[in-house]
């Protein structure tokens, strides 16, 4: 996976869909339900998104810095499962 700049200012990693099964993920977005090879792990919200929802999300969301634990762990957690890239 390889970390991405977002607009909104929250983590975000580019993530095949074969790297997301190794978390135990099934290539599913997270937002509108159908099957991707390439997506976007979103580690304050624990979820995978397609391109189209990530857009979406990461064009109306608010940053919030008291989301900042809960982003770290889980960001640390998916850095340890997935190697990163690029
Ligand atoms: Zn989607």
């Amino acid at each position: 996976m390889m970390r991405i700049e977002t607009k909104s200012g929250y983590k975000a990693y580019h993530c095949t869909a074969t790297e997301i099964k190794i978390t135990g993920g099934k290539g599913i977005c997270d937002s509108c339900g159908k099957p991707h090879r390439l997506g976007y792990l979103i580690p304050v919200l624990n979820r995978w998104y397609c391109e189209g929802c990530f857009n979406e999300w990461d064009n109306s969301t608010r940053f919030y810095g008291s989301d900042n634990a809960v982003e770290q762990r889980v960001d640390a957690y998916y850095r340890q499962m997935i190697p990163l890239t690029g």
